[in-house]
């Protein structure tokens, strides 16, 4: 059930808040932090390698070892290791390289909902989101933001034992800040 907020930055879906902030992803207080990776994961621009400085060099070890026992990393597809020097633990997903095909809203949101489900089988409480996609694979804004504010309200409006207490959106910029606001509002009840 969705209930109405005082706060434009956030709303409540059953017992999990969705929050919005601008910022870095790396200094949030929180269990996990999600990483928009690529399948090699090897780290690279962006989040990816904002991430990978914060967390030092023991977190690529993690990810190598990852890689090697299971291959690449496919799209929409997510993995969760430990956080190097950040409290928080980082789960990887590899988001669509935008060519504006239906497909690639399929794997956008399979980012969102594989990350939900690492972070609610490891019983986490907060798990902290980038806009997967939305910088070198290029999704545009305007269409990438109600995917993954829908598919995240989605999946918290379903059932479950254990239910996080907050997925907080992480927008580096304003722009993207304010996209994520206005798809925000759109879900509002
Ligand atoms: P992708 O390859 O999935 O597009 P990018 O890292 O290039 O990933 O961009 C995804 C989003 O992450 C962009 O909006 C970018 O501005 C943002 N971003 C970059 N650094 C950080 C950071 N330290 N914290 C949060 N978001 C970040």
């Amino acid at each position: 059930m969705n209930e109405r907020s005082d706060n434009t930055n956030s709303l409540r879906i059953g017992e999990t808040t969705i929050t919005l902030v601008e910022g870095d992803i790396t200094t949030q207080d929180v269990d996990a932090i999600v990483n928009a990776a690529n399948s090699g994961l090897i780290g690279g621009g962006g989040v990816d390698g904002a991430i990978h400085r914060a967390a030092g060099p023991t977190l690529k070890d993690a990810c190598q070892i990852i890689v090697e026992r299971e291959g690449r990393l496919p799209a929409g597809q997510a993995v969760m290791t430990d956080g190097g020097r950040l409290s928080a633990r980082v789960i990887h997903t590899v988001g669509p390289r935008y060519r504006g095909r239906p497909m690639d809203r399929d794997t956008l949101a399979s980012c969102y909902r594989n990350c939900l489900c690492l972070a609610r089988d490891a019983s986490l409480r907060r798990v902290a989101f980038p806009s997967i996609s939305t910088g070198a694979y290029r999704y545009p804004i305007e269409e990438a933001a109600p995917i993954a504010m829908k598919t995240v309200a989605h999946f918290l409006g379903q059932p479950t034992e254990h239910q996080l207490a907050e997925v907080r959106f992480v927008l580096f910029d304003h722009r993207t800040f304010l996209a994520y606001q206005q798809a925000m509002e759109r879900i509002r009840p």
